[in-house]
């Protein structure tokens, strides 16, 4: 019997970003190899939202512009094994990792699991930008209105207050 294996289901939220090649199509495959992976049920698709390209220093509209979504899955693998899942799914689709933040052809990342707050060297739960990313926020709540994101909160309190400070500006 696989250790990377529990009987029980949690459930979990993924981001999924592309800003290279045929975006949409990208999307749509990552998700559609999520749902076909072994222990991994998909529940949720949100709908695809374009978002100017974020880079250290701030948003770069000379970039090629994201399409972000947001999946929702429940899960009988590991927190650890399921990030070993979605890096092989990025592979799969040419992710180079060069710069931070630079163009990519898919990212996924967890943005939630089953509400655990932990942290390695190689994954921090929740994901330690998610409360401050409209392109994660606003997709997540549309598929799940009364999510909450731990440590900051319900979902749809920190989308109000993100767009609430957007028209002061
Ligand atoms: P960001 O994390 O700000 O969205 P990114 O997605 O471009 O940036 P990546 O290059 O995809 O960053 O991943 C950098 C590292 O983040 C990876 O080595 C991965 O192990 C680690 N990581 C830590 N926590 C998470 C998480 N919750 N989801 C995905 N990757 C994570
Ligand atoms: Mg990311
Ligand atoms: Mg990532």
């Amino acid at each position: 019997m696989s250790v990377t294996k529990r009987l029980i289901e949690a459930p979990a939220v993924i981001a999924v970003g592309a800003n290279l090649g045929d975006r949409r199509a990208t999307l749509l495959a990552a998700v559609r190899e999520l749902a076909s992976t072994d222990g991994v049920t998909v529940t949720a698709i949100s709908a695809a939202l374009e978002t100017p390209a974020l880079r250290p220093e701030g948003v770069d509209p000379d970039a090629p512009a994201y399409l972000n979504a947001v999946v929702l899955v429940t899960t009988t693998r590991t927190p650890d094994d399921l990030l070993t899942v979605l890096n092989a799914i990025e592979q799969a689709h040419g992710r180079v990792r060069a710069e931070r933040w630079g163009d990519r052809t898919l990212d996924l990342d967890i943005v939630d699991f089953a509400g655990i707050t932990s942290s390695s060297e190689r994954l921090t739960l929740p994901h330690p930008r998610a409360f401050e990313r409209d392109f994660v926020l606003t997709p997540w709540l549309e598929v799940d209105p009364q999510a909450e994101l731990p440590g900051h909160g319900s979902v749809a309190a920190l989308v109000a207050a993100m767009h609430a400070r957007e028209k002061d500006r």
